[in-house]
């Protein structure tokens, strides 16, 4: 697959695009602050420029021109990606949505909100909040990544366990196309199934198929209750168990989340806490509205026979720390070198199988896996943490992201539950789909993208 255009015959330079536009820049600084995200890549070459969008017009005429003159765009959210979907090279310009940023509407009694794609996720919550409701995919990231990019990634997070990812909280988006033509997908309403889902294909299409300009994302009551409970564990097998346990019990946690040992050292070292010497792995497990508590006990009886300790949250600031902890996962273990994250999925009934088989490709390859994991969707984070100057495309790195890919695999699991395919993991892709799944993918960008001058290269 081409990572580049496809038309190799009139693709011109992109400087008459950037000059067009109505806030578009070739500054070096710029062009360097928007060619990579959080994955830990860094493209060779800085894209040829960006253009700040700040309406829909902007998005549109950026289209438009870039149709004209086979330019290819990365569109680019806030940048907080894993999967290096929005790193741009030469070559390519950027569409930077972040300045789309009005919350447009909120509807408390269709519990609907219509926002820009640059909204950021907290953002959204907070707005809802003050009508008693949220927005429930509510990524670690929450406080510095758009909606846009978590609609492009159907983002999960912590409280996906009960409330579902994004896919579930979009309604309706609108989206420019690649020809600069408006699409609407998807409806107000909750149901409705006229014609096909064209608004799910757009949901974890990593910016490959349009632009999205407008979401109607639906909101949810806030919970009437939150019961909170940190376990701690002699080891993440241990932890890992108890959390297929919690499932077994047949209760719906809200929140669910696993973090080994070594993790825990690395963020009480961040934060100045001290996990790590409660235990050697910790889940933090909420259940919430009018039968919190009752689930609590359900969810305490199941994690009883693995667990060395447990503490349940005593007030809104024990639970906010707690929360804190986990959240603080990613930006500690940063501190420790490059960070370069695995996003695997299996079934929930063999976490304690993949946490094993994980520690044992931490052996082989030799390189340092820390493991975190939104344990009732059966979503773990193992995090290679690279010294200065190592590798993550190449070497043990990549040898150990395709065991641990291999892993999950043959355990009927997933190449990435959330964080995309992006530019890193594209080398797997065909193991897991197959040659008809993958062939009818590329069909259908070739339907929406002809051209491929949106996010070449990325996605499938
Ligand atoms: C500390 C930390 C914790 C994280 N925790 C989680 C987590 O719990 N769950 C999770 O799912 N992710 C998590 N992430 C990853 C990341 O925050 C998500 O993938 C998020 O959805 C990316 O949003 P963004 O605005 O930063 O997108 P970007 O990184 O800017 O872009 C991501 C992709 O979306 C596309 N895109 C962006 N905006 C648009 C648009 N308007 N239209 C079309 N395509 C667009 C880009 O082309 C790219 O392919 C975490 C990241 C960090 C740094």
């Amino acid at each position: 697959v081409s990572t580049t255009a496809n038309d190799t015959t009139a693709t011109r330079s992109a400087a008459g695009l950037i000059a067009a536009a109505r806030n578009g820049s070739t500054e070096e600084a710029d062009r360097r602050s928007v060619n990579t995200d959080r994955s830990g890549y860094t493209p060779a070459s800085l894209p040829d420029g960006v253009v700040y969008a700040t309406a829909v017009e902007d998005v549109v005429d950026t289209m438009v021109r870039a149709t004209a003159d086979r330019i290819p765009v990365v569109a680019r959210g806030a940048g907080t990606g894993l999967a290096a979907g929005s790193s741009a090279q030469a070559g390519e310009i950027v569409l930077d949505l972040s300045r789309m940023n009005r919350i447009l509407r909120i509807d408390p009694l269709e519990q609907l909100i219509v926002v820009e794609p640059g909204v950021l996720n907290a953002e959204i919550n907070a707005a809802a909040a003050e009508h008693g409701l949220f927005y429930a995919p509510d990524p670690a990231s929450t406080a510095i990544c758009s909606i846009g990019g978590n609609i492009a990634t159907n983002a999960g997070g912590m409280r996906c366990a009960k409330y579902g990812v994004t896919r579930e909280s979009v309604l309706a988006l609108k989206v420019v196309l690649p020809d600069g033509r408006i699409l609407v997908t998807g409806r107000e309403t909750i149901k409705g199934v006229t014609g096909y889902d064209l608004n799910a294909l757009f949901i974890g299409s990593e910016g490959t198929l349009g632009v999205v300009v407008e979401a109607t994302l639906r909101l949810r009551p806030m919970p009437v209750s939150t019961a909170t409970v940190a376990a701690y564990f002699p080891d993440i097998v241990a932890a890992a168990e108890a959390a297929s346990a919690i499932i077994a019990s047949r209760i719906t946690p809200s929140v669910l989340e696993l973090m080994d040992g070594p993790t825990l050292a690395a963020v009480d070292a961040a934060l100045g806490t001290d996990y790590r010497s409660r235990g050697g792995a910790f889940l933090l497990a909420q259940t919430d509205g009018y039968g919190a508590f009752l689930e609590q006990d359900v969810l305490i009886k199941a994690i009883e026979p693995f667990a060395t300790s447990y503490e349940k949250a005593t007030d809104p600031d024990h639970t906010a720390e707690l929360l804190r902890a986990r959240r603080e996962a990613i930006p500690s273990l940063e501190l420790l070198g490059t960070v370069c994250i695995g996003d695997v999925g299996v079934p929930r009934g063999r976490l304690a199988e993949m946490v094993t088989g994980i520690e044992e490709i931490s052996r082989r390859t030799g390189v340092r896996i820390f493991t975190v994991a939104h344990a009732a969707d059966g979503n773990l984070h193992p995090m290679i943490v690279l010294d200065e100057g190592q590798p993550s495309t190449e070497g043990p790195a990549k040898a150990a992201l395709a065991q641990m890919f291999e892993l999950a695999r043959s355990l009927g699991g997933t190449l990435t539950g959330e964080h995309g395919v992006g530019l890193l993991k594209r080398d797997w892709l065909v193991d897991e789909l197959g040659n008809d799944s993958l062939g009818l993918q590329h069909a259908i960008k070739g339907v929406f993208d002809p051209l491929g001058i949106l996010n070449p290269g990325k996605g499938i």
